[in-house]
């Protein structure tokens, strides 16, 4: 039979810390806290294989694991000396969710499971007649199982502000508000038991069913809840971002109630056993008296500090844990201590103080932003807790990418005022128009709109707007709330708990201090210090930091791939180079005929497409030919000894003349030429493909026209003889698009042996070039072995490659794809992360078919996923020598390279 529950307590454990994929994060990281020996209230954790059987059995409890679960709850009631359902000395659960890979608030939790009728006299004896913590208690486990397991479970879908939640909270504030009560803590005995009873009746009215008077009931209740809530809307909108299989399933741990809320020797608190936002070698968490855990994970009182070391602007008149409970504290610290030597990361935790008496709930590698990620790593190195390598994989490409992105301009923000402070939750800065509602906030996104998401409080529903948003400012919450956790570990810019904030959702509007804003106004965001500014501030790059550069050189120093740059102008070049590029590995020559500086030669290119007879083309590429030359000689010389690859004109010649309809352009274009409207029109209509894409582009321009390769040939040959003249070592690589056979390489060859004949007897030197193709064809990776007899190297543009083999118009296919991803039809956008199943396999054929002609064929990619993490890791699989990508990306490439051959030694 399938074992279903594992328990844990009493300083042992079934499980330990490799078992996440059975156990979920949660439950593998509490077996393993128990096997360290930490105070760890006795539980057990239902696997994610059970979750899976869940679904699969239509959503009905798997046979026989009730019984699995009251064998283990008979365990836990022998380490606790307490009883589940007793009326003398009840042992109350938690019902938490844990997947595998942590989904920070995205699941449900029911706490207090077990009180009832029944108990609560118990429970009251117990406790030496708390009353007072008993109802407190009671009331809370009626809020969250009436909003977890009696409405979200059971799929109720409540119109916006009508969640039983949202009504038994109105009911308490309303409560407090005619008892003139300012905080939760004021509430009496009295007032909770009236308070639960007329929870109870509530929940009858609205979800017409009574509130389980049973312990038992409410245990199985909140089981399954907790599998539902992985079906959750906020649950699949965070896979889907964070790319989480779905049928991965979630754990259930049901453990041992311990209580922060009996009183002022009791607390609970989260905690980092370093900073997550800076990586310093600090403990740094957040902690309330007399709460349970949601108090301070959900936002609703602002938390003390841990320590005096990491008070905040928000916290620093608050007394610390360091101060107020020094013994526990310091015990604490030995905890901190025993995890990090233990994992040999920065964790998570969460712990509750129950009278005095330190338990620990919960450790995982915690989640931090890039500066952190970088900070932490180089010191654990220093420490000896990890090597070299380790380094390497402890920064995903996702970190490095943001330690590459845009933080205020801190010249420019000393001319500004800071209007309000808050918590800096997320890195780096943002500036951008004020969405009240994470629909403004996507709705600015799909319009490429820069925009922060301002919010009263932190929750988890806002998941797909707080992703569309360029930052995130809240008015409540720590920085361990949800929102916090979830902006850091996207390295978003994020500022939380900044009481400044005053918004009035029915007049749209938002006060921050004395000033105020319309949904749209722009502000800035500075997420390093949790300042916020009342106008647009400038934003520079953030990559002269020198740890960046000391990371780097060990991502090298473990990367057997070579990473080029898709880059056409000395500007970029200089960029990719700064970026650790190491060469071009496409220079697109028609991006010289867009924007700055393009009139001119755009001109002649036009005096060239619109002629219609060789004579004419001829000499219009003649007057072109010098502009190409400069183009490519400008690049060659910032790329001294390193490789470009130049790639003939590749896209089809009606791109760079008005379009029919475009009337005003064509009789203006026609004046400038000296022509009448009518000619050019013919003209333009002479040019008229019904597929483009697949029509006159690429090499087949050079076959049709010889004379456009002819000048581009003369071009780079010239600039190679120029610059080599002037001490220059230019390496230039040619590579011909589109191709589909031998013979176009052949046909384009003899132009150019011809060419660099003419020009080494002109100039009297040798040039040295490799001659290659693009393989972006499917039929061109059938027959990559005859291509590979004249081509030295194979340059992989998927981005065409992905076009062809799935027919999908790269231009167009955006929504079909959206749809397509939606209906779980293709996983992912496959222009994005390449499709390793399709077109990553003609692309390991064309390496094979290419190598078994040639041996020492150089094989790269250019196509845009030589950028993407996932596609780069694939690559290196594939023995690819290098892959190119825009320069923003090259240290992400590298880093995914590097990554990529660390995991390939380690699977050895
Ligand atoms: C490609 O097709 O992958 C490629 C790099 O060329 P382009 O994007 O210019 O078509
Ligand atoms: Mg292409």
């Amino acid at each position: 039979m399938t074992k279903y529950v594992y328990t844990f307590g009493g300083k042992t454990a079934e499980g330990n810390a490799s078992m996440k994929n059975e156990l979920g994060g949660k439950g593998a990281n509490l077996a393993e806290m128990c096997l360290l020996k930490l105070p760890v209230p006795a539980g057990l954790t239902i696997t994610t294989e059970c979750c899976t059987d869940y679904y699969k059995n239509n959503c009905k409890l798997p046979k026989g694991l009730m019984d699995e679960v009251h064998a283990g709850i008979k365990k836990m009631e022998k380490i606790m000396g307490m009883k589940y359902g007793d009326p003398e000395n009840p042992l109350l659960v938690s019902c938490r969710s844990g997947a595998r890979k942590s989904m920070p608030g995205m699941m449900d939790t029911v706490l207090n499971i077990g009180l009832c009728s029944k108990t609560i006299p118990g429970l009251i004896k117990k406790t030496g007649g708390n009353e007072r913590f008993v109802y407190d208690s009671y009331r809370r486990l009626i809020m969250m199982y009436a909003d977890v397991v009696m409405e979200k479970a059971e799929g109720i879908e409540p119109a916006d502000g009508q969640g039983i939640r949202k009504q038994l909270d109105d009911m308490l504030d309303a409560y407090k508000e005619k008892k003139g009560y300012k905080s939760d803590t004021d509430l009496t005995a009295d007032d909770l038991k009236k308070l639960a009873e007329s929870f109870k009746a509530r929940i009858k009215k609205v979800l017409r069913t009574e509130f389980p008077d049973d312990a038992e009931a409410q245990l199985e209740g909140g089981i399954k809840a907790v599998f539902k809530s992985w079906n959750g809307k906020k649950a699949v909108s965070y896979r889907r971002i964070e790319g989480i299989p779905d049928d991965w399933g979630t754990a259930v741990n049901v453990q041992t109630m311990v209580f922060g809320n009996m009183g002022d020797t009791s607390a609970t608190g989260v905690a980092f056993t370093r900073n997550p936002a800076t990586g310093d070698n600090q403990f740094y968490g957040e902690w309330l008296i007399n709460a349970q855990g949601e108090d301070v994970v959900a936002g609703i009182r602002t938390p003390n500090p841990l320590n005096d070391e990491t008070k905040n602007e928000q916290n620093k008149h608050m007394p610390s844990m360091q101060k107020l409970m020094p013994e526990t504290y310091k015990e604490l610290c030995e905890v901190r201590r025993i995890l990090e030597d233990n994992y040999h990361d920065m964790l998570d935790i969460e712990f509750t103080i129950q009278d005095g008496k330190l338990y620990m709930l919960q450790c995982r590698v915690g989640k931090r932003t890039g500066v952190a990620a970088l900070t932490m790593a180089l010191d654990m190195l220093k420490e000896g807790r990890i090597d070299e390598k380790e380094v390497v994989m402890r920064l995903s490409p996702e970190q490095l990418d943001e330690l590459l992105h845009p933080i205020l301009d801190s010249t420019d923000e000393k001319k500004h005022t800071v209007i309000a402070k808050g918590l800096p939750a997320g890195p780096g800065g943002a500036v951008g128009r004020i969405a009240l509602t994470s629909e403004k906030a996507k709705e600015y996104r799909s319009a490429k709109i820069a925009n922060v998401l301002v919010r009263e409080e932190t929750n988890p529903e806002d998941v797909e707007g707080m992703r569309a948003a360029d930052g995130i400012l809240t008015a409540r919450g720590g920085m361990t709330s949800h929102a916090a956790l979830v902006a850091r570990g996207w390295g978003k810019c994020c500022i939380v708990g900044c009481d400044a904030v005053k918004i009035d959702f029915d007049k749209k509007i938002v006060h921050i201090g004395d000033k105020m804003f319309k949904e749209g106004d722009v502000i800035s965001l500075n997420g390093a210090k949790g300042w916020v500014y009342a106008e647009p501030v400038g934003m520079i790059n953030a990559t002269e930091n020198p740890l960046f550069k000391k990371f780097m050189k060990l991502v090298d120093k473990y990367r057997k791939m070579g990473v080029r740059t898709n880059a056409d102008n000395p500007e970029d070049a200089q960029n990719a180079i700064n970026f650790g590029a190491e060469g071009i590995g496409l220079f697109r020559i028609e991006h010289m005929f867009y924007g700055k500086n393009s009139e001119k030669p755009l001109a002649k290119l036009r005096n060239m497409i619109l002629t219609d007879n060789t004579k004419d083309r001829k000499a219009a590429l003649k007057e072109l030919e010098p502009y190409i030359r400069k183009a490519a000689k400008g690049t060659l010389k910032v790329l001294d000894g390193k490789p470009l690859t130049f790639r003939l004109m590749d896209p089809p010649l009606h791109e760079f003349v008005p379009k029919l309809e475009e009337k005003d352009k064509i009789k203006a274009l026609a004046k400038e030429r000296g022509m009448s409207t009518k000619e050019l029109v013919k003209r333009i209509a002479a040019l008229h493909e019904v597929n483009p894409m697949m029509g006159l582009r690429g090499v087949r321009l050079g076959v049709v026209y010889p004379e456009i390769t002819e000048t581009q040939f003369r071009a780079l040959f010239q600039a190679t003889a120029e610059l080599m003249k002037e001490g220059f070592d230019p390496h230039l690589e040619i590579m011909v698009p589109l191709t589909i056979n031998v013979k176009e390489l052949e046909h384009q060859k003899a132009i150019a042996d011809r060419v660099k004949a003419e020009i080494e007897k002109k100039f009297g030197v040798k040039i040295n070039y490799m001659y290659g193709t693009m393989i972006e064809i499917p039929r061109a990776t059938l027959v990559a072995d005859q291509i590979a007899s004249v081509a030295q190297f194979f340059s992989f543009g998927t981005n065409d490659l992905t076009q062809m083999t799935f027919g999908f118009s790269r231009d167009d296919v955006n929504a079909i794809v959206k749809d397509y991803i939606e209906e779980k039809i293709i996983p992912a956008d496959p222009f994005n992360t390449l499709d390793q199943e399709g077109v990553g396999q003609l692309v390991k054929l064309g390496v094979e078919r290419g190598r078994s002609q040639r041996a020492n064929l150089k094989c790269g990619v250019c196509g845009e996923h030589g950028g993407d993490p996932a596609s780069v890791r694939f690559f290196y699989k594939t023995g690819l020598n290098y892959v190119s990508c825009s320069p923003f990306r090259v240290p992400v490439a590298r880093l995914a390279a590097a990554q990529a051959a660390i995991e390939e030694e380690r699977a050895k």
